[in-house]
């Protein structure tokens, strides 16, 4: 039975039932290797006529997208004709193509591969991400090269009169946009994970989709009836009617949960005993500004700020910076947003930056390590937001503390910036509240050194999971064993809720935790009033939050504080979650194979 069930990521929401179309991505077939030396010259006019007619059909597709799915999702092609226009790229094929007397073809063809290979094994799983792009490109350029034309349809999606799921090893974002939504219903991928360019589009055009498919897509034939669904990432081949009937409530049972979290929208998020919770929002690009107010969360709880250095090749200024958390500030004049300083390193390391590999990054150079050993570059971030404080409640807060000398050392270098500043003339505020995340088994267990050094703390649950269970955050094949619902993290989490009450200071927790409804109980019984979750879960944690006693989460709670397991927590947490609210309607229809496990877990482990 399990071996029809393929398991990955869901990256699109929705349930699907369609007939399976593997889509076979071919990179055009080479047959003209070399040139003689007289040719060399055509071949360069050659690469850069390819390079340019490929542009020319990207900027057409993108024109596409902006009409299909919207201006922001239509930028989603500017990564591959930025590729396109690359110097480097550019001269590093001139130069095969001179040196070594290469067709144009076969010495794009080589530079691309040898791109490939090194993205591949690259630590940084922002680069591992681009590979699709880059995947985009080789096609359209070697489509031209090689007289197959850069629109060249090197898949395959034959006509059915059914609906299509389409499986590909690798999606590209130009893949996705092509395919058409009457046709297809679904999509599922070997590679890519929920912010690949592919799931950002598919997310856009509302297709359902499951990525990180590792194993199985042998398993699926042209013709195979399948069920996909891409809120729990599953997919199910050759379905029972007993799984497509579940499939189908499932989606009824989707519907029904929507039109009840609309209901509660523009409500405060208040228990039914009355405690009021504080719901912020996550905000990782400033696209998603524009969801979280909308779904009036109070101020941002995680500000992340890598996406202001990553993919570019110079730093931000300390204008840009400031500039962005005023944006940011402006839009909830009468709440906090906290501004996570730089958690570089790890999978995120941005080309400006000269970082060695290394063979842990996770447990090497990474967040306040990184911008402590780089005052420079802390520094600037710091100005900025001590500027920005004078336009709204910015506060800042640094990841991955192990040491209590890095909050003592930060709060040195907000001083010292304090007086340039007063010293320079330059507006900005005299203080900035500081908060330390507790991501680390040593932070939770110093937790009360920690709260009597600084303003708030916030508990970032993905990491503090990886490294007390010692489990990968993005290992596909240990997703199902991280679960902050380990007895280990549960006593964590208690013992930073208590300290920081004990002494007056606000703890939250802002890792993905707090955006899963049973989590989020949880949370709310072990003493957490301030939660912040990603924009598109604020509608179902508040609509929760208005279902279920504090006083009840509090007994369910102490129950799970006595369990041995992660299956005996959750099992207590869900019983007792079944007092306020559906579990059916939260679990949205899982598929009766899944259902079995009763587990409502939503972690895939991958970065946020
Ligand atoms: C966390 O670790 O829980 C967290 C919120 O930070 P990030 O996911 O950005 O590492
Ligand atoms: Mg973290």
């Amino acid at each position: 039975m399990m071996d029809r069930v393929l398991k990955g990521v869901g990256v699109a929401p929705g349930v699907t039932i369609g007939i399976a179309q593997v889509i076979q991505w071919e990179l055009p077939a080479i047959t003209r290797s070399v040139v003689s030396p007289a040719e060399v010259d055509g071949e360069i006019v050659r690469l850069g006529e390819a390079l340019g007619s490929a542009r020319a059909f990207l900027e057409d597709l993108r024109e596409r997208t902006r009409h299909k799915a919207g201006a922001e999702e239509a930028k989603i092609f500017d990564a591959q004709i930025l590729m396109l226009e690359d110097p480097e790229l550019r001269n590093a094929v001139e130069t095969l193509i001179r040196e070594n007397q290469l067709s144009a073809e076969r010495a794009f063809e080589f530079k691309t591969l040898e791109m490939r290979a090194l993205w591949a094994q690259s630590p940084s799983f922002q680069l591992r991400q681009r590979i699709p792009d880059l995947s985009g490109i080789q096609v359209r350029v070697l489509g031209h090269l090689t007289g197959q034309g850069v629109g060249v349809v090197v898949h395959r999606v034959e006509a059915v009169d059914r609906p299509t799921v389409a499986f590909a090893r690798e999606l590209t974002p130009g893949l996705t946009v092509q395919l058409e939504r009457e046709a297809v219903s679904g999509i599922a991928s070997v590679e890519g994970a929920k912010t690949s360019h592919a799931a950002i589009l598919a997310r856009s055009l509302g297709i359902p989709c499951v990525m990180g498919l590792i194993d199985g897509l042998d398993r699926v034939q042209d013709g195979m009836e399948v069920i996909l669904d891409g809120t729990h990432g599953l997919v199910v081949l050759e379905p029972t009617a007993e799984e497509i009937d579940a499939a189908k409530a499932g989606e009824r049972l989707r519907g029904a949960l929507e039109a009840k979290l609309a209901e509660s929208n523009g409500q405060p998020a208040v228990t039914a005993d009355g405690r009021p919770v504080q719901l912020r929002g996550n905000v990782d690009l400033p696209e998603e500004l524009e969801g979280t107010v909308e779904h009036r969360a109070d101020g941002v709880g995680l500000l992340r700020t890598e996406f202001l250095v990553l993919g570019r090749t110079t730093l931000p200024s300390e204008e840009e910076q400031r500039d962005y958390f005023v944006q940011v500030a402006e839009r909830f004049p009468h709440h906090p947003v906290v501004v996570r300083s730089y958690d570089l390193g790890g999978d995120k390391f941005p080309a400006a930056f000269q970082a060695q590999p290394e063979p842990n990054p996770f447990l090497g150079w990474r967040a306040i390590r990184v911008c402590l050993d780089q005052p420079e570059l802390f520094r600037v971030q710091l100005r900025a937001a001590l500027r920005a404080r004078l336009h709204g409640d910015i506060r800042l807060m640094i990841p991955m503390v192990t040491q209590i000398e890095e909050i003592e050392s930060t709060k040195d270098l907000v001083e010292g910036c304090v007086r340039d500043l007063a010293r320079e003339g330059i507006d900005a505020a005299a203080d900035l509240p500081i908060g330390v995340m507790i991501e680390t088994p040593a932070a939770a267990i110093m937790i009360d050194q920690i709260v009597s050094r600084c303003d708030f703390v916030s508990v970032g649950t993905n990491d503090l999971t990886q490294y007390t269970l010692a489990i990968d955050r993005g290992h596909a094949r240990l997703a199902d064993r991280f679960s902050p619902h380990h007895p280990a993290v549960l006593q964590l989490l208690e013992r930073v809720a208590d300290a920081a009450d004990r002494v007056g200071v606000e703890a939250s927790v802002c890792g993905e935790m707090a955006s899963d409804p049973v989590s989020a109980f949880l949370l709310i019984g072990l003493g957490y009033r301030v939660l912040s979750v990603s924009p598109p879960s604020l509608s179902l944690v508040r609509w929760l939050m208005r279902q279920i006693d504090a006083d009840g989460a509090a007994v369910a709670a102490e129950a799970a504080l006595l369990a041995s397991t992660t299956i005996e927590v959750e099992a207590i947490l869900e019983q007792a979650l079944a007092r306020y609210v559906d579990l059916q309607l939260l679990k949205g229809g899982r598929l009766p194979s899944i259902v079995g496990a009763a587990k409502l877990k939503s972690f895939p482990g991958t970065r946020s």
